[in-house]
């Protein structure tokens, strides 16, 4: 019934993951939350699926987090006449304005911004840079160009120009129209892409208006430079190594991807690694042992998440897909190893009433034999807190309100239930050991530590530290009020 690993799954829905059966299926395998990418896809298509998700959580009544992905100012080719073609290294290539279908020879790319800053011998990434076309000529429309790496073009890819300056706003026309959208449906996290600004953030966190948390994607160098400033005024981030590797060496990431997991565990933001984790698996039921590893670097890094992209959306084998990163999970998780690398990397600078308990309550994890540390919270902060702690036993975050519930399923180590409004401790006790007992984390002869902040329902009044036995008869008993 409950996930037995820390790390959580993100699996981006598409076409070959849009029926309730398959969604079902991600979810039976470990996805935790789904991601929605209004790059991609109709309206229609994202309610659709945004309906079955919920539709499951009704089901098996566990909250499960909807990310919808914004697709920020990328730049992306038009569509083919035939979904796609093969581009051969020395052939001739050219992009344009026109909005006629692609072929083999061209296909539009309807940024006239590009045109007009290219220049000849400049390069043009294609799919996170699997292709490479070198720029022979261009005018204000069009871009004549030579394959320098060929591969499988198809609708929609990303183009990267990495020689050349673009001047892009954060939100285009669609974002604003996407992001009210994804409001209005009702998503739990909006992923910013190519963010470069903490103003960025902000802009969009006011027209989220509270609706959803935001999460930064990093993949911008610009992005990577005032990562303090961007990671301040977000909720959580993306370590987006698809265009990052694109607009930097990729050597360079490996390394900042383990900065931008590190800064966001200590501020209690969560990460997710994302991008090429499984990337083999699109077409293959096994993936390879390098991919293995990079899954597991992500875990043994104490990313809160690890994520698939077309694995999952469009790949042939989605499941599968899922169902090895849970393995993986399980197999760094149990690994001592793991314990020692996640607390040799742990940062932590405490400073509130709230960081003393939930620290107090990691320090009794390590020193007793408690099952859980159940957390009541209304905003989620505190639960984010405790995870920040990384501790050796599961979290258990509690609140009265759905929408703190799905939002915490991306932090690492919690499993999110719902319960009725508390208004007294004795009253919360119990309701934290039932959903221990409930959800298979301690039976009746265990204990389990609870934090939670009276006077109940209100926010930010973390300042109660309770060991109880989950025997609810040694509750009344110890506590008769
Ligand atoms: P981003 O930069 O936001 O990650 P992306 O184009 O890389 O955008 P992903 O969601 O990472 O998109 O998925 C990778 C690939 O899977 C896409 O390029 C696309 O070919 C395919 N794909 C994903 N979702 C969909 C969808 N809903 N419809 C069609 N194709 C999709
Ligand atoms: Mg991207
Ligand atoms: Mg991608």
């Amino acid at each position: 019934m409950r996930r037995l690993r820390n790390v959580k799954i993100v699996a981006t829905l598409g076409p070959a993951s849009s029926d309730e059966p398959t969604i079902r299926a991600l979810f039976e395998a470990g996805a935790d939350v789904f991601r929605l990418n209004m790059s991609h896809g109709t309206h229609d298509d994202i309610r659709g699926r945004h309906t079955i998700i919920r539709k499951i959580e009704a089901d098996t009544g566990r909250p499960i987090a909807i990310l919808a992905d914004l697709q920020g100012p990328k730049l992306r080719v038009g569509v083919f006449a035939n979904g796609s073609e093969e581009l051969v290294e020395g052939a001739k290539f050219r992009m344009d304005l026109t909005d006629a279908p692609g072929n083999v020879d061209r296909v539009q790319l309807p940024h006239p911004e590009i045109f007009a800053a290219l220049e000849q011998g400049a390069s043009l990434l294609v799919n996170d840079g699997k292709i490479r076309l070198k720029v022979d000529e261009c005018g204000p429309d069009f871009a004549n160009c030579t394959v320098t790496v060929g591969g499988t073009i198809s609708n929609r890819k990303g183009v990267n120009v990495p020689d050349v300056v673009l001047p892009l706003a954060a939100l285009s026309t669609k974002d604003r129209a996407d992001l009210e959208f994804a409001c209005e449906l009702g998503v739990d996290w909006l992923a910013l892409s190519f963010v470069q600004r903490a103003e960025d953030v902000t802009e969009a966190r006011a027209l989220a208006r509270g609706r959803a948390a935001i999460l930064s994607k990093i993949e911008k160098p610009a992005a990577v430079k005032a990562y303090a400033e961007i990671l301040a005024v977000s909720d959580g981030i993306m370590v987006a190594r698809g265009d990052l590797g694109v607009e930097l060496p990729v050597q360079a990431v490996p390394p900042i991807q383990k900065r931008l997991v590190r800064g966001a565990r200590a501020a209690a933001k969560p990460v997710i690694v994302a991008t090429q984790m499984l990337e083999s698996m699109i077409e293959s039921p096994v993936p390879t042992r390098a991919e293995v590893s990079d899954v597991a670097t992500a875990i043994y890094e104490g990313a809160d998440a690890v994520m698939l992209s077309a694995e999952s959306a469009a790949g042939q084998y989605p499941v599968e897909a899922v169902t090895t990163m849970n393995n993986v999970a399980l197999s760094v998780e149990s690994d001592p190893t793991y314990r020692d690398v996640i607390e040799a990397s742990r940062s932590v600078v405490r400073k509130t009433m709230a960081d003393g308990i939930v620290s107090a309550a990691r320090e009794i994890a390590e020193t007793t034999d408690i099952k859980a540390i159940c957390c009541f919270s209304q905003t989620g902060n505190t639960v984010a807190l405790v995870a920040r702690e990384r501790p050796r036993v599961p979290i258990l975050g509690l609140t009265p309100l759905i929408a703190t519930a799905r939002r915490m399923c991306l932090s690492w180590g919690t499993t999110c239930v719902v319960t009725g409004e508390q208004d007294r401790f004795k009253g919360a006790v119990i309701a934290a050991v039932r959903a221990a007992l409930k959800y298979g984390f301690a039976t009746e002869k265990d204990h389990i530590v609870l934090t939670a902040g009276v006077p109940f329902n209100v926010q930010g009044t973390t300042n109660i530290l309770r060991i109880a036995p989950c025997d609810e008869r040694l509750i009344y008993k110890a506590d008769p009020e």
